[in-house]
C-alpha cells in the first residue's frame, strides 16, 4: 500500500464510522490514542485526525494503519487529510519565537512595565501584527492564534517577572525572562530591534525570506531573533553582492584571506579553493535597517571563523574575533617556551591556519563598525 494515500471518499467513511461508534470505541477498536496536537474540523465537528487518517487506509488499502505506522503531525497525518481536501487545525498554538515576545515586551516597557488588557487598542494591534509575521506556518495555528487575549496574558506574564514586581509572577517562561532582561540591560538597543521587526513586518520587507538551516537549533543565536537574523543571512549570501565584494578587494591587489584568521583557500586547496571565500554582514542586527547592503559592510571571512562569530551572542566583529584567534596563539606559545615539549614528541600547537602570524591589516573599506 502506499502510505498517506487516502481519498476523500475514505475518509468519510472513517468519519461516519467513529460517528456511528463515538470517539472512545472508535479509538479502542483501532488502537488510537487522542489526538494532542491535531484535531480534523468536519461540519461542525472534532476529530481525532490521527485515527481518522489511519482508519480511511482500512477503504483505500484494505487495512487501517497501525498507530505506530505513523506519526499524527504535519509530515503525515495532518497532511494527508489536507491533501484530501479537510479542513485540519492545531490543538494548541506554537510557542511564542523570540521575535515574538520581543514585540510584547516592547509593548510592556512602554507601559511603564505593567501588563495591559485584551481590550486595549495597542494589545489589538499587536496581535493584529503577530498574526501577520512569517515565522509560525498557517497550519501550525488555530483561530486563537495570537490573539487579544493571548496577548494580553503574555504583557502580564512579562511585567510580573520585572525584578520590581512584588506579587507571584503569572505563568510565563525562560524565553520571557530572557527577553526582559535584555531589555533592562540594552534598553535602547532592544527597542531599535522592536522597530525594525515592527517595521519589516510592516513593509512586508521581512516577509519572503527563507528560514534559516539552524535558526530553530542552537547553530546560529541571535538576540534579535528569527526575522532579522533571516535578513542578515540572506543579505550575506546574496550571490551578486558577494560577487562584487570579491571583485572589489581582488582590483585592490589584495587576496581574499580571511580577516579574523587569514586563512586563504586557495592558498590551502590550490585551484580548488580558487576564489572561495565566505561574506559576512558586519552592521549590527539592530542597526541594520531596510536599505541596499554597501560594499563596506560586508567582510571577507572564512567558513570557520564564520561559524564562530555565529554560533553565541553577542557576535564579535572579524577585529574582535581576530584579536581573540591572536591572543590564544600568544599563551599557547607561552606555554610552550615554559614548558618545551620533550624531543621526542614532534607535536606542536597547531594555529588555526598554515600562515600563522601572517595577519594582514585590513585595509581600506573592509569592515564598517
Ligand atoms: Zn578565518
Ligand atoms: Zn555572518
Amino acid at each position: 500500500m502506499r502510505i498517506g494515500a487516502i481519498t476523500r471518499d475514505a475518509v468519510l467513511r472513517a468519519i461516519a464510522e467513529y460517528d456511528q461508534l463515538g470517539r472512545t470505541d472508535f479509538l479502542a477498536k483501532y488502537g488510537f490514542k487522542e489526538s494532542l496536537s491535531y484535531v480534523l474540523v468536519h461540519e461542525g465537528g472534532w476529530y481525532d485526525s490521527k485515527a481518522i487518517a489511519g482508519v480511511a487506509h482500512k477503504w483505500d488499502h484494505g487495512r487501517a494503519l497501525l498507530p505506530a505506522e505513523f506519526s499524527g503531525g504535519k509530515d503525515h497525518a495532518a497532511a494527508w487529510l489536507r491533501r484530501a481536501g479537510f479542513k485540519v487545525k492545531a490543538v494548541r498554538n506554537p510557542d511564542w519565537a523570540r521575535d515574538e515576545v520581543i514585540l510584547a515586551c516592547h509593548l510592556v516597557m512602554t507601559n511603564g512595565w505593567k501588563g495591559l488588557d485584551a481590550n486595549d487598542q495597542r494589545v489589538i494591534e499587536l496581535s493584529a501584527l503577530l498574526q501577520r509575521m512569517p515565522i509560525h506556518a498557517e497550519a501550525d495555528r488555530n483561530e486563537k492564534f495570537r490573539n487579544p487575549n493571548g496577548v494580553a496574558r503574555k504583557t502580564f506574564d512579562i511585567a510580573t517577572r520585572h525584578p520590581a514586581y512584588q506579587g507571584k509572577p503569572t505563568n510565563g517562561g525562560a524565553l520571557d525572562v530572557e527577553v526582559l532582561n535584555d531589555f533592562l540591560a540594552r534598553p535602547a538597543e532592544m527597542t531599535e530591534v522592536a522597530q525594525l521587526i515592527r517595521e519589516g513586518i510592516t513593509t512586508g520587507d521581512l516577509e519572503n525570506l527563507p528560514p534559516d538551516e539552524g535558526e530553530e537549533l542552537d547553530d546560529y543565536s541571535a538576540p534579535e531573533g528569527r526575522l532579522l537574523l533571516r535578513r542578515h543571512r540572506s543579505r550575506e549570501r546574496n550571490k551578486a553582492l558577494r560577487k562584487k565584494k570579491i571583485d572589489a578587494v581582488l582590483r585592490q591587489g589584495r587576496r581574499l584571506s580571511c580577516e579574523a584568521c587569514g586563512f586563504d583557500f586557495e592558498e590551502v586547496y590550490g585551484e580548488r579553493g580558487d576564489g572561495y571565500i565566505e561574506c559576512h554582514h558586519v552592521v549590527p542586527l539592530h542597526q541594520a535597517g531596510e536599505g541596499r547592503t554597501k560594499l563596506s559592510d560586508l567582510a571577507l571571512i572564512c567558513s570557520n571563523c564564520h561559524r564562530m562569530i555565529h554560533r553565541r551572542a553577542p557576535w564579535p566583529t572579524p577585529s574582535e574575533l581576530r584579536a581573540l584567534i591572536e591572543a590564544r596563539r600568544t599563551r599557547l606559545n607561552h606555554a610552550v617556551r615554559l614548558h618545551p615539549t620533550p624531543p621526542q614528541r614532534t607535536h606542536q600547537p597547531q594555529a588555526p591556519h598554515p600562515r600563522a602570524g601572517a595577519l594582514q591589516e585590513r585595509t581600506g573599506d573592509s569592515v564598517r563598525r
